[in-house]
């Protein structure tokens, strides 16, 4: 991936998520558990969806939709405004 991105927007950490996710549900349908892997290369495998999966958590958060900032919570992605454009917004 080589891609030049001047501005990270909401879409990309959408991108990003989507991407992991899409990655995790196709290596756990067509190569997890196949019969011919030893019992390390599952478990390697495991621990590759686990990353993986850790990539599109830390991809979730906060998106102010006024400044563009981004907070991550590993929870979801969330699209508000932030505390300093609300104090903002409040003047
Ligand atoms: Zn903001």
């Amino acid at each position: 991936m080589n891609k030049k991105i001047n501005k990270i927007d909401k879409f990309h950490h959408h991108e990003v998520i989507d991407r992991a996710n899409m990655i995790c549900d196709i290596i756990d349908t067509t190569l997890s558990n196949h019969p011919a892997l030893s019992y390390i290369m599952q478990e390697n495998i495991d621990k590759a969806i686990e990353l993986l999966y850790n990539v599109s958590n830390r991809a979730c958060g906060e998106y102010c939709n006024n400044c563009g900032s981004f907070e991550i919570n590993n929870i979801n992605i969330h699209f508000s405004v932030c505390e300093v454009c609300k104090n903002i917004q409040r003047r």
